[in-house]
């Protein structure tokens, strides 16, 4: 069995003593987001589990915990991503320079072939155009040379929540989203918040089989530890309605393409392949082949076996992950990224959190008075 944790949070930054509990009991359990009467338990013994892949934007709390991960056999590997965001975007990240410290420390820990830098979702905006990303790769790749071999980069996917959120921002800030366009969709002239129907709806990402909620975990903040707020023009900090949003340009396949082969050729200068992830934009004419998170390549390379693993049927269609048991829960991260798919609001946040219990077999209450407990699930395994 893989285990995801989490796309749905961030376990390293905000649950490291839970994930340890979990780890010394030896099992888990995860709740039916769309059933939440329902439970299901997964082993978590080293000799079920064939590789932990952990996703975060601050490995920090987890770093002394990995001598026993370690100790007692566990595989794993690292999505760390880490952008350098305005503070609107990522309010509650560590400060940058914190994070390319714990990333370095990590890699020297795991090894550079086990920490993946995700410089993702790519949001493109008045404040973050295609410039913004090229400064910003440039910067933090030239400081992660040597920490990693692997960028992962993906586009931000407009779903209905995460649409309502900056759009919101829209509002109070007057700063301008842009919806960028893969080639044959130039038909779209209106992007950003303007039509209901646009982007994927409720959530055409994550757990297809979710639904309402999307499936991707990620990071960041500015550079060197000081945050700058975006620049607000004075015209647009007093629109205040979404009149500017209802105009706001979507981006042009040719400039998407074009920001895309700028960060693979800085990535590539500082030994790091790229790919995207689970992108319904091609970026291959720009030199960055599609990947896959749940790696089933680089599974197979740390565990030392040539078994196949079956793709996972419960992410997008784009996706390329095989299967795994996700350990976390939805509306859990404390980052509170604006464009977070995994997060609904402030409120359910701090709801669920005031349920966490740390000795919990789940992240979010307890498992009394469940209606139904599933046990021994059998996920496929490689062993
Ligand atoms: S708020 Fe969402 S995007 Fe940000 S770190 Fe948490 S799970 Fe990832």
């Amino acid at each position: 069995m893989i285990v995801s944790a989490s796309r749905r949070t961030d376990i390293p930054a905000f649950f490291s003593k839970w994930f340890v509990e979990r780890v010394k009991a030896g099992y888990f359990c995860v709740r039916n987001p769309f059933n939440p009467g329902q439970v299901k338990v997964y082993s978590l013994l080293p000799e079920d589990v064939d590789l932990i892949v952990f996703w975060t934007k601050n490995p920090q709390p987890l770093l002394p915990y990995l001598d026993l991960l370690d100790s007692l056999g566990y595989r794993y590997y690292f999505h760390f991503t880490l952008n350098d965001y305005p503070e609107i975007l990522e309010p509650r990240v560590p400060p940058l320079s914190q994070r390319l410290d714990a990333f370095r420390k990590l890699s020297d820990r795991a090894g550079k072939e086990r920490v993946i830098w995700r410089y993702d979702p790519i949001v493109l905006s008045s404040v973050t155009p295609s410039e913004y990303h090229l400064e910003r790769v440039q910067n933090l790749a030239e400081h992660l040379t040597g920490y990693t071999d692997r960028l992962v980069i993906s586009f931000l996917d407009f779903y209905g929540k995460v649409k309502r959120r900056l759009k919101r921002i829209s509002q109070a800030t007057g700063i301008e989203f842009y919806e960028p366009l893969a080639v044959g969709d130039e038909g779209k002239m209106s992007g950003g918040f303007c039509e209901d129907g646009m982007g994927a709806g409720a959530c055409g990402q994550g757990g297809t089989t979710v639904g309402i909620l999307c499936d991707r975990g990620t990071s960041a903040g500015i550079r060197d530890g000081t945050r700058t707020a975006p620049q607000v023009p004075a015209d647009r900090s007093r629109s205040a309605g979404i009149s500017g949003v209802k105009r706001a340009p979507v981006r042009a396949p040719g400039e998407v393409l074009k920001l895309a082969e700028g960060i693979r050729n800085m990535a590539e200068s500082c030994g790091m392949e790229v790919y995207s992830c689970a992108e319904t934009i091609d970026l291959r004419p720009a030199g960055i082949k599609p990947g896959a998170c749940i790696d089933g390549n680089l599974i197979r390379k740390i565990s030392g076996t040539d078994r196949a693993m079956p793709k996972d049927k419960g992410q997008r269609p784009a996706c390329r992950c095989v299967e795994s048991v996700d350990m976390g829960a939805y509306n859990t991260c404390s980052h509170q990224c604006a464009y977070c798919y995994a997060n609904h609001s402030a409120a359910s946040i701090e709801k669920n959190l005031g349920r966490h219990v740390p000795t919990s077999p789940l992240l979010v209450g307890t498992c009394d008075g469940q209606v139904e407990i599933i046990h021994d699930l059998k996920p496929s395994s490689l062993k």
